[in-house]
């Protein structure tokens, strides 16, 4: 029996078969069962933002771990009481901010979601979301999710969410006194890194705010320093009055949060919401430690450097597949001039690379926010080499001059 045949038996069929199976990892490196290595610029989809195995997220799991791991939220923890603070302080939202912690993406939009209906009531029973972007696969974060593809087996969804396209036009369009929130990914990660128009979040910020709705940004990709800010909306200089994040904060612990702005901050009330494991001690003082190594190490800013580094090196590969790069800092879309991302993802799996592909055209570059120069230069030559397989089996001739 194999791996494969294990996996194929046991594990749930709502996944696509298992690319491979790895036992290690270290720094930006995952080795397989035979010893294959692998470099990782997927890092578990923007999750492992130190990388495998970094000693501040060891050494964090294993002391809280010996220390105190759960005690419910009848209580409080020193660390869960510091992540708190840390989370404000990072997110910019002063002394009237609050933060609810739940353990994954989805369950930080749940919470978002009830916090619009509690600020809607019976006048606001609206939603706005945005065609394309991603916001979880529970029924109600599904629900918020402008694929349809991915809501039709599950239909009827929760009422009340309603999809417009990520323009200006469209949002002054839809928008009324009857909408409680406006949902917004600033970066469609799932959709193939879209960005959106410039000046959508600065102009859905107003809007929001003249018709009495919440601006509520999904960061649970962005978030945690991936676009070379810690929170994507901060490089619009805007604030909402809420933002969600997961992923990348727990740095492969899994975590996550809503975190309110002002008035927003008072909608919850005692028996609105909870969550048992949510805001562990375990969990909270993991995501401190990763939040403090990405302080600590400049991280932030390596993302902003090493993002637009990678952007040039990708589009100074002389390859007629590689159209353009979308995306922001360490959060990157390569677009194809053709149909064969998934083609290229098996090959760099091959030469030894991990990377993803969202759709048909689309490979995205989420690697740890630790990348350095020799990261960077292996991914060109192992991505180079990838591209290269693709095209000689697609018989594309290769273009001279070099994209710009
Ligand atoms: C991954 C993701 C989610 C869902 O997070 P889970 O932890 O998978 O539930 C929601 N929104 C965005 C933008 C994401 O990238």
């Amino acid at each position: 029996m194999t791996w494969q045949d294990d996996a194929g038996r046991d594990l749930v069929r709502s996944f696509g078969e298992r690319m491979a199976m790895f036992v290690r990892g270290e720094g930006s490196y995952l080795w397989d069962a035979d010893g294959k290595r692998y470099l990782d610029f997927l890092a578990g989809i923007a999750v492992d933002s130190l990388g495998h195995a970094h000693p501040v997220f060891v050494d964090a799991i294993s002391r809280q771990a010996a220390t105190l791991a759960h005690v419910s939220n009848y209580f409080a923890t020193p660390p869960q009481l510091e992540l708190a603070a840390q989370l404000k302080r990072l997110a910019g939202t002063g002394d009237s901010g609050r933060v609810y912690f739940g353990n994954s993406g989805a369950e930080a939009n749940e919470a978002a979601f009830k916090l619009a209906r509690l600020h809607g009531g019976a006048e606001r029973p609206r939603i706005l979301a945005l065609n394309d972007a991603f916001h979880g696969r529970t029924m109600g974060t599904l629900a918020l999710t402008g694929k349809p593809y991915m809501q039709e087996p599950f239909l009827p969804m929760t009422p009340g969410v309603e999809f417009i396209d990520s323009t200006v036009e469209a949002l002054e369009a839809a928008i009324d006194d009857r909408v409680a929130a406006l949902f917004v990914e600033p970066v469609k990660g799932e959709a193939g890194v879209i960005d959106l128009p410039d000046g959508f979040l600065e102009a859905a910020r107003e809007i929001t705010e003249r018709h009495g709705a919440l601006l509520i940004v999904d960061e649970i990709q962005t978030g945690a320093g991936r676009t070379g800010a810690w929170f994507a909306f901060q490089h619009a200089g805007i604030t909402p009055d809420a933002i969600t994040v997961a992923k990348g904060i727990g740095g492969g612990f899994p975590i996550g949060a809503l975190i309110t702005f002002g008035a927003a901050s008072e909608l919850f009330y005692p028996g609105t919401h909870g969550s048992t494991f949510g805001g562990n001690a375990l969990g909270t003082a993991v995501a401190g430690a990763v939040l403090g190594e990405i302080e600590r190490a400049g991280l932030v800013a390596n993302a902003a450097e090493r993002g637009d580094q990678l952007r040039a090196a990708i589009l100074g590969i002389d390859s007629a597949l590689i159209g353009s790069v979308r995306g922001r800092g360490l959060l990157l879309g390569i677009a194809l001039t053709h149909p064969v991302a998934k083609a290229v993802v098996a090959a760099a799996q091959e030469h030894g690379l991990v990377i993803n592909a969202p759709n048909d055209e689309t490979i995205r570059l989420v690697p740890a926010l630790t990348i350095g120069n020799v990261e960077l230069d292996e991914f060109v030559e192992l991505f180079t080499a990838s591209v290269r397989t693709v095209e000689d089996a697609l018989l594309l001739e290769n273009t001279t001059e070099v994209h710009a």
